[in-house]
């Protein structure tokens, strides 16, 4: 027997009609690529999308093109957002960070028939119209004005002079919910990027679950930040979330810099912020330099790597916010776990209380997780044996676009996320590497975001990277790479000192280097890879290796 309700398709194109009906005051701020504030309401916002969608129309844009961007989080770019995915086609937000050749490639791959660019990225645009791919429409993401001349892409237009002659009605087609709205590649650390195909309905499914309380509990009252961009994992939904809710957004464009973010959490009065604990260093950073104390901030959610304990704590006592630790990946849209605390969690002493606050935190539903050792038994939830962590759910990817017969997913349909960790009673995941990044000595795994957790807790460390360097003993022994914090010194013994306080003996680091700053990737994470291949050859104090007593 069926029930007997209605049976409407969740689509994206409803997320913005409800903001457009019943939130169409509610502001979206924007800090521009041309420099000033923009001002405008989700109202004008849906208004704008219809009126690119009847653009698109008349480009010849048809259901199942795909559509690119390279574009900063900004209102133009939320709008193409809406208009490309409720038409029925594919918006292939791009890295724009990528390096040239995989640029072309996920282009190439995709088969974007169109771009929309910032004119930040103008050069990138200009390399991808000279390479033979099929692109055919170009769009600066600007006024005439501002719309560079001499170009030398071809019919270059301006967004705004495109959408103007447009009504700004707009009937969305009844698409299939399973329809694809979105395609984002993964930053592809080894081999080229792989593309995750998102659909209309697990979009709107991930949309509802971030607005959980005990998700990123996005809602009406919250004035939302997102640091996270939006041309990597739609900005962790954020942007469908908050049209669904009618949060107020604020979007930095290309001002990630602290100076410009400070400005605009004081200015509108920022309640909610989203992103990756290398941006937050440098703000937490700037504000300390500054004396400043973020009073609107109530809640900073922060994932994409592990979040350090005393950045929780810098949060909680410099600024009054509360964070949340997220976890997830481009294959879950991304968000998997959150790191809410129960009631029980109440009594827990402080330095209790913050072990728990930095693991990755727990399910929300909709994902279900296990952990498998290397024999292939479910491990099981004791909080303390680690394995590789698999997932499933509402919004996981099933597969790769146009790799549907790669071998990504185990046999019964679970996904391996590449990464190690444990889950305990309560439900709650520890990450404690990459399983490309594990450190083993001697037949055992030393967790590298422990140890560079345990350094980043002295005030004198700024940020931290450990890396397996060979051993001819042990096969590997951590190496510690160390960015001092500005205007900060501290010597490599009082460094080894104070960890031996906080680890066990034989996860101790082999050697300590300072450097300057650590490689980043595309998404704000520490280059591993690049790390490894630049101390390949170095020399640990052989003798004193503390081994694995
Ligand atoms: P990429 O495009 O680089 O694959 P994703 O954004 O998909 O990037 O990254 C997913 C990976 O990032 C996860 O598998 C995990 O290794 C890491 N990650 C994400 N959030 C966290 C977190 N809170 N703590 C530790 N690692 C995290």
């Amino acid at each position: 027997m069926l029930g007997q309700m209605m049976n409407d398709p969740l689509l994206i194109s409803s997320q913005i009609e409800f903001a457009a009906k019943f939130h169409s005051s509610a502001e979206v701020v924007t800090r521009t690529v041309e420099g000033p504030i923009h001002r405008s309401t989700w109202g004008e916002v849906a208004r704008r999308s219809r009126r690119l969608a009847n653009a698109l129309q008349r480009m010849g844009i048809k259901p199942g093109d795909r559509v690119a961007t390279l574009a900063w989080n900004t209102q133009r770019h939320l709008e193409v957002y809406f208009a490309v995915s409720s038409l029925g086609a594919v918006l292939h937000t791009i890295n724009p960070r990528l390096p040239p050749e995989q640029l072309r490639y996920v282009v190439d791959h995709a088969e974007d028939v169109g771009l929309f660019f910032d004119t930040t990225f103008l050069k990138l645009a200009q390399f991808l119209a000279l390479q033979s791919s099929p692109l055919r429409h170009y769009v600066a993401l600007t006024d005439a004005p501002h719309l560079p001349a001499d170009s030398g892409i071809q019919d270059l237009r301006d967004y705004e002079s495109l959408i103007a002659p447009e009504a700004e009605t707009f009937d969305w087609p009844a698409l299939d919910e399973n329809t694809a709205s979105s395609l984002c590649y993964t930053s592809g650390t080894a081999g080229f990027p792989k593309g995750v195909l998102y659909s209309h309905r697990t979009t709107v499914l991930h949309s509802f679950a971030i607005c959980m309380p005990d998700a990123l509990a996005i809602c009406a009252a919250d004035v939302t930040l997102p640091v996270v961009p939006m041309f990597h994992v739609n900005a962790w939904g954020v942007p469908y979330a908050a049209a669904m809710t009618g949060s107020k957004l604020v979007l930095p464009g290309p001002g990630l810099d602290p100076v410009n973010l400070t400005e605009l959490i004081e200015t509108e009065g920022v309640t909610s912020l989203l992103g990756v604990p290398t941006v937050w260093m440098a703000l937490l950073a700037h504000a300390r330099a500054q004396s400043k104390r973020f009073s609107t901030v109530n809640k900073v959610v922060i994932g994409g790597s592990a979040c350090p304990p005393n950045m929780i704590q810098a949060w909680e006592k410099e600024h009054g916010a509360r964070v949340l630790h997220a976890w997830g990946m481009t294959e879950m849209s991304p968000v998997g776990t959150t790191g809410v605390l129960l009631p029980k969690h109440e009594q827990l002493d402080e330095a209790a209380r913050l072990a728990l606050k930095s693991k990755q935190g727990r399910p929300i539903f909709g994902v279900d997780l296990r952990v498998m050792d290397d024999d292939g038994a479910i491990v099981s939830h004791d909080g303390k044996t680690s394995g590789h962590l698999q997932v499933r759910g509402l919004w996981v990817a099933g597969s790769y676009y146009k790799r549907e017969h790669d071998d990504t997913h185990l046999p019964d349909g679970w996904f391996d996320t590449g990464d190690i960790a444990s889950i305990d009673a309560d439900g709650y995941v520890q990450i404690t590497d990459r399983s490309k990044d594990v450190i083993k000595s001697g037949g055992e795994w030393i967790s590298s975001i422990d140890l560079e957790n345990a350094a980043m807790s002295h005030p004198a460390v700024q940020h931290a990277a450990a890396i397996g360097v060979p051993h001819p003993k042990w096969q590997e022994r951590p190496l510690l790479v160390v960015v001092k914090a500005p205007g900060k010194d501290i010597e490599r013994a009082e460094l080894q000192a104070f960890l031996e306080g906080r680890l066990v003996k034989w996860w101790l680091p082999d050697a300590i280097e300072f450097v300057e700053a650590l490689p980043l990737g595309a998404t704000g994470k520490v280059l591993k890879r690049e790390l490894r291949t630049r101390f390949a050859d170095y020399a640990l104090p052989d003798a004193k290796s503390p081994g694995n007593a």
